[in-house]
Protein backbone atom coordinates (compact mmCIF):
# COMPACT_ATOMS: atom_id res chain seq x y z
CA UNK A 1 0.00 0.00 0.00
CA UNK A 2 1.62 3.30 -1.09
CA UNK A 3 0.40 6.76 0.46
CA UNK A 4 -1.89 7.31 -2.43
CA UNK A 5 -3.64 3.96 -1.75
CA UNK A 6 -3.66 4.62 2.34
CA UNK A 7 -5.27 8.43 1.73
CA UNK A 8 -7.82 6.64 -0.47
CA UNK A 9 -8.54 3.85 2.36
CA UNK A 10 -8.86 6.61 5.22
CA UNK A 11 -10.69 8.77 2.80
CA UNK A 12 -13.27 5.56 2.50
CA UNK A 13 -13.29 4.58 5.86
CA UNK A 14 -14.44 8.18 7.15
CA UNK A 15 -17.16 7.83 4.72
CA UNK A 16 -18.40 4.34 5.97
CA UNK A 17 -18.10 5.76 9.51
CA UNK A 18 -20.81 8.73 8.49
CA UNK A 19 -22.96 5.88 6.78
CA UNK A 20 -22.81 4.07 9.53
CA UNK A 21 -23.45 6.66 12.08
CA UNK A 22 -25.66 8.71 9.92
CA UNK A 23 -23.29 11.62 10.80
CA UNK A 24 -20.95 13.10 13.69
CA UNK A 25 -23.66 13.15 16.65
CA UNK A 26 -22.55 12.20 19.42
CA UNK A 27 -19.16 10.14 17.59
CA UNK A 28 -15.89 10.11 19.17
CA UNK A 29 -12.74 8.63 17.82
CA UNK A 30 -10.30 6.99 19.87
CA UNK A 31 -6.73 5.95 18.43
CA UNK A 32 -4.46 3.49 20.02
CA UNK A 33 -1.07 4.72 20.36
CA UNK A 34 1.02 4.79 18.82
CA UNK A 35 0.03 4.72 15.08
CA UNK A 36 -3.78 4.43 15.63
CA UNK A 37 -3.29 7.57 17.35
CA UNK A 38 -2.27 9.40 14.22
CA UNK A 39 -4.50 7.27 12.09
CA UNK A 40 -7.52 8.68 13.90
CA UNK A 41 -6.13 12.10 13.95
CA UNK A 42 -5.94 11.67 10.38
CA UNK A 43 -9.63 10.36 10.14
CA UNK A 44 -10.80 13.23 12.05
CA UNK A 45 -8.84 15.49 9.61
CA UNK A 46 -10.89 13.69 6.54
CA UNK A 47 -14.10 13.69 8.67
CA UNK A 48 -13.64 17.83 9.01
CA UNK A 49 -12.86 17.92 5.00
CA UNK A 50 -16.40 15.94 4.27
CA UNK A 51 -18.43 17.27 6.85
CA UNK A 52 -17.46 20.40 8.11
CA UNK A 53 -17.19 19.25 11.81
CA UNK A 54 -14.90 18.68 14.65
CA UNK A 55 -14.84 15.06 15.98
CA UNK A 56 -13.76 14.57 19.75
CA UNK A 57 -10.65 12.39 19.44
CA UNK A 58 -8.83 10.87 21.82
CA UNK A 59 -5.73 8.92 22.17
CA UNK A 60 -5.84 5.31 24.39
CA UNK A 61 -2.71 3.60 25.66
CA UNK A 62 -3.97 -0.32 26.62
CA UNK A 63 -0.66 -1.45 27.03
CA UNK A 64 -1.12 -1.75 30.79
CA UNK A 65 -4.82 -3.66 30.71
CA UNK A 66 -3.19 -6.42 28.25
CA UNK A 67 -3.70 -9.87 29.91
CA UNK A 68 -0.45 -10.93 28.69
CA UNK A 69 1.44 -8.06 30.56
CA UNK A 70 0.04 -6.81 33.57
CA UNK A 71 0.90 -6.62 36.69
CA UNK A 72 -2.59 -5.31 38.33
CA UNK A 73 -0.66 -2.69 39.45
CA UNK A 74 0.49 -1.25 36.48
CA UNK A 75 -3.21 -0.40 35.22
CA UNK A 76 -3.56 3.70 35.82
CA UNK A 77 -6.89 5.38 35.19
CA UNK A 78 -6.75 7.10 31.76
CA UNK A 79 -7.50 10.76 32.06
CA UNK A 80 -8.76 13.11 30.35
CA UNK A 81 -11.13 10.41 28.09
CA UNK A 82 -14.87 11.59 28.08
CA UNK A 83 -16.99 9.00 25.68
CA UNK A 84 -19.82 8.50 28.22
CA UNK A 85 -23.08 8.45 25.99
CA UNK A 86 -21.06 8.45 23.21
CA UNK A 87 -20.38 6.02 19.85
CA UNK A 88 -16.81 5.58 19.94
CA UNK A 89 -14.78 4.26 16.52
CA UNK A 90 -11.80 3.23 18.38
CA UNK A 91 -9.02 3.27 15.34
CA UNK A 92 -6.10 1.05 15.01
CA UNK A 93 -3.16 0.31 12.43
CA UNK A 94 -2.89 -3.38 12.31
CA UNK A 95 -5.69 -6.14 13.96
CA UNK A 96 -4.67 -9.10 14.06
CA UNK A 97 -4.77 -11.54 17.45
CA UNK A 98 -7.64 -8.89 18.62
CA UNK A 99 -5.89 -8.97 22.06
CA UNK A 100 -4.84 -5.55 21.91
CA UNK A 101 -8.41 -4.38 21.37
CA UNK A 102 -9.83 -6.21 24.10
CA UNK A 103 -7.60 -4.52 26.37
CA UNK A 104 -9.01 -0.89 24.74
CA UNK A 105 -11.98 -1.80 25.51
CA UNK A 106 -11.36 -2.96 29.02
CA UNK A 107 -9.52 0.76 29.64
CA UNK A 108 -12.68 2.47 28.13
CA UNK A 109 -14.99 0.58 30.08
CA UNK A 110 -13.34 1.78 33.09
CA UNK A 111 -13.86 5.56 31.62
CA UNK A 112 -17.39 5.20 31.58
CA UNK A 113 -20.38 3.65 29.69
CA UNK A 114 -20.10 4.21 25.84
CA UNK A 115 -23.57 3.88 24.10
CA UNK A 116 -21.36 1.73 21.49
CA UNK A 117 -18.22 0.71 20.25
CA UNK A 118 -17.32 0.14 16.87
CA UNK A 119 -13.84 -0.70 15.73
CA UNK A 120 -11.61 0.71 12.36
CA UNK A 121 -8.63 -1.11 11.88
CA UNK A 122 -5.78 0.54 8.36
CA UNK A 123 -5.11 -3.34 8.19
CA UNK A 124 -6.44 -6.71 8.93
CA UNK A 125 -4.14 -9.17 9.06
CA UNK A 126 -6.24 -11.90 10.27
CA UNK A 127 -5.38 -14.83 12.94
CA UNK A 128 -7.79 -13.37 15.97
CA UNK A 129 -7.58 -15.49 18.67
CA UNK A 130 -11.11 -13.60 20.51
CA UNK A 131 -14.33 -13.01 18.61
CA UNK A 132 -13.11 -9.15 17.67
CA UNK A 133 -14.03 -8.08 14.33
CA UNK A 134 -13.09 -4.47 12.75
CA UNK A 135 -16.41 -2.40 11.19
CA UNK A 136 -13.93 -0.23 9.14
CA UNK A 137 -11.27 -2.24 7.28
CA UNK A 138 -8.43 -0.20 5.38
CA UNK A 139 -7.17 -3.57 3.74
CA UNK A 140 -7.37 -7.24 4.58
CA UNK A 141 -3.91 -8.60 4.02
CA UNK A 142 -3.60 -12.30 4.51
CA UNK A 143 -0.67 -13.11 6.48
CA UNK A 144 1.43 -16.04 7.46
CA UNK A 145 2.19 -16.07 11.59
CA UNK A 146 5.58 -15.82 10.68
CA UNK A 147 5.16 -12.57 8.97
CA UNK A 148 4.42 -8.75 9.99
CA UNK A 149 2.98 -6.26 8.12
CA UNK A 150 5.36 -2.74 8.73
CA UNK A 151 3.15 0.38 8.88
CA UNK A 152 4.62 3.49 7.94
CA UNK A 153 2.98 6.92 8.85
CA UNK A 154 4.74 9.85 8.05
CA UNK A 155 4.18 11.40 11.63
CA UNK A 156 6.46 8.90 12.67
CA UNK A 157 8.16 7.57 10.21
CA UNK A 158 8.97 10.05 7.49
CA UNK A 159 6.78 8.09 4.80
CA UNK A 160 3.44 6.71 4.50
CA UNK A 161 3.15 3.54 3.63
CA UNK A 162 2.53 -0.69 4.27
CA UNK A 163 4.45 -3.92 2.92
CA UNK A 164 4.28 -7.33 4.21
CA UNK A 165 7.80 -8.46 5.54
CA UNK A 166 9.02 -12.07 6.18
CA UNK A 167 10.80 -12.89 9.43
P1 LIG B 1 -3.18 -7.87 18.43
O1 LIG B 1 -3.28 -7.34 19.82
O2 LIG B 1 -4.49 -7.82 17.70
O3 LIG B 1 -2.52 -9.22 18.39
O4 LIG B 1 -2.18 -6.93 17.64
C1 LIG B 1 -2.56 -5.64 17.30
C2 LIG B 1 -1.62 -4.63 17.86
O5 LIG B 1 -0.27 -5.02 17.70
C3 LIG B 1 -1.80 -3.34 17.11
O6 LIG B 1 -1.79 -2.25 18.03
C4 LIG B 1 -0.63 -3.29 16.17
O7 LIG B 1 -0.03 -2.01 16.23
C5 LIG B 1 0.32 -4.36 16.64
N1 LIG B 1 0.56 -5.36 15.59
C6 LIG B 1 0.21 -6.66 15.55
N2 LIG B 1 0.63 -7.26 14.45
C7 LIG B 1 1.25 -6.31 13.74
C8 LIG B 1 1.92 -6.29 12.47
O8 LIG B 1 2.03 -7.28 11.74
N3 LIG B 1 2.44 -5.10 12.08
C9 LIG B 1 2.32 -3.96 12.84
N4 LIG B 1 2.85 -2.84 12.34
N5 LIG B 1 1.72 -3.95 14.03
C10 LIG B 1 1.20 -5.10 14.47
MG1 LIG C 1 -0.21 -0.73 18.01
Amino acid sequence: MDSVAMRRSITRMAHEILERNKGLDGVALVGIVTRGAHLADRLAGKLLEIEGTKVEVYHLDSRPYRDDVIGETTRRPLEGIAVSGKTVVMVDDVLYTGRTVRAALDALMATGRAKAVQLAALIDRGHRELPIRADFVGKNVPTAKDEKIAVHLTEVDGEDGVWIVSQ
